[in-house]
């Protein structure tokens, strides 16, 4: 594109869009930067000035097959020429929409039984939240209502989900979170770890708080608790040994519903279909997303397992339809494109190369960061990591906030032609590459990520 007429892109971008997650007045200003991405292909994107960018974080961890796959693009055009669309309620339905459904309840297991269709992750988590309280009404328990998140879960940006949401960012001058959404420790041993902890005794410490918190706020009034399998934008932290077991024993124990979050980790990230299945959850209801389409087309979906079901269907006996619709849920289009997608996943079997390329990934990243002076942990898990940056090493001292450490190593990763992640919480840089890189694309992430960590390294 020539260079006035990305000028002109520009000042109108600037004019007329509301960027998420910006600093509006700096970029209203023309003080923060602006990039208009034109085209992508496989692992790379390309900006208005040909400029191309290995993309280390598919997107926001969800083009999970890679950019430019002609399969999903004809199934969503093919779809759209036939029905481009007709609503779900009161039992209409699509093709597209049944067997995607089917599929994602077989490869899911776990007693789940059916599917609900939203167009977010969001919006999905909302929907967690509608059935959980629904569930204990129709149960007698009107008092049961609390969900428990953890610090520096992710779960959405509404009212009830960025309360879910335990990072500030999210919150802070929203009046978030609100009142029926507590928050327990973050399962992050590095930092809350004590001396000499087994990584089972901390998962332990996680669980015993949760008692706590379960105990002080009664019982009878906590309904659910929500967990990432692996935290996610809060950091990239993989549940310490024993963690969902725990856990899951006290929930048992309050007769708590687990509501898993597999926004990202569903559909191969972790190595398993689901982080569910990577980590012997055993979740009463599932949110889907991002990966679910690979992001060609919004959707997001509520897995609901065997004992909310039931309770749905006797509430529906005794009170009528259920009164939870959106008009997009079930669209034609997005289940179009996630048979499409789903079947990539499923023919390139994507699991396994997160599991085999992912297990590449974290040992070359240790063998390349484990000793790096800046880096005090090197963490995740199949196509999912992250570096956490410290100013002293031995004294797990952390960096001052102010120099921004984690955001330097993303842009001079960028320099280097790779996108990474600045995390919103501490000094840290995320990847979560699409699940088709090969071996030799781990090389260059890894050799990209390395010159940008030495480059920031020797600046301070
Ligand atoms: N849950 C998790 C675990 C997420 O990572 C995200 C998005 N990053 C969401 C929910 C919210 O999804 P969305 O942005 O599509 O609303």
């Amino acid at each position: 594109m020539d260079k006035a007429r990305i000028a002109e892109l520009s000042v109108t971008d600037r004019a007329n869009v509301f960027h998420p997650s910006t600093h509006l007045a700096q970029f209203a200003r023309g003080e923060a930067p602006n990039r208009i991405i034109t085209k992508a292909e496989g692992i790379y994107i390309e900006d208005a000035e040909g400029v191309r960018s290995l993309d280390g974080f598919s997107g926001l961890y969800c083009v999970n097959v890679g950019y430019g796959r002609k399969e999903i693009a004809d199934a969503i055009a093919e779809q759209a020429n036939t029905l481009a669309y007709f609503h779900a309620y009161v039992g209409h339905s699509h093709e597209p929409v049944i067997k995607l459904s089917e599929r994602i309840v077989r490869k899911a297991g776990m007693g789940m039984q059916r599917v609900y269709y939203g167009m977010s992750g969001s919006d999905a988590n909302e929907t967690n939240i509608k059935l959980v309280w629904y569930y204990n009404n129709v149960l007698g328990r009107p008092e049961k209502k609390k969900i428990i998140s953890r610090q520096r879960g992710y779960h959405g940006s509404g009212i009830m989900t960025g309360s879910l949401t335990g990072l500030g960012l999210f919150q802070d001058h929203f009046d978030l979170p609100v009142n029926v959404i507590k928050h327990t420790m973050c399962p992050h041993q590095y930092w809350n770890g004590m001396d000499g902890e087994t990584e089972e005794e901390f998962s332990q410490r996680c669980a015993d708080e949760l008692e706590k918190m379960i105990i002080a706020e009664g019982p009878d009034t906590v309904a659910a608790f929500i967990g990432e399998p692996i935290l996610g934008t809060g950091g990239i932290i993989p549940p310490p040994a024993g963690y969902w077991q725990a856990i899951q024993k006290v929930l048992d124990k309050y007769d708590v519903l687990l509501i898993a979050d597999e926004v990202i980790t569903g559909f191969g990230r972790t190595g398993q279909y689901f982080g569910s299945h990577t980590y012997g959850m055993k979740p009463d209801l599932i949110a889907i997303a991002k990966g679910l389409t690979s992001a060609y087309l919004p959707l997001s979906g509520v897995i609901v397992g065997e004992r909310v079901w039931k309770v749905l269907e006797q509430g529906t006996d005794e009170f009528g339809a259920i009164g939870h619709g959106w008009t997009y849920s079930a669209h034609p289009m997005c289940a179009a494109a996630g048979n499409a997608n789903l079947d990539i996943v499923d023919k390139e079997d994507l699991p396994a190369n997160a599991r085999e390329v992912g297990g590449y990934f974290q040992q070359k990243l240790h063998e390349t960061f484990g000793d790096h002076p800046m880096v005090g942990e090197v963490r995740g898990v199949g196509l999912m990591a992250a570096l956490e940056f410290v100013a002293d090493k031995d004294k797990k001292e952390r960096f001052d906030p102010s120099k921004k450490v984690g955001y330097s190593v993303a842009g001079a990763c960028l320099e280097e032609g790779l996108i990474a992640r600045a995390m919103p919480h501490g000094e840290i840089l995320g990847f979560a590459p699409p699940l088709i890189v090969t071996k030799d694309d781990i090389d260059t992430i890894v050799a990209k990520a390395k010159t940008a960590v030495d480059k920031v390294y020797a600046a301070l």
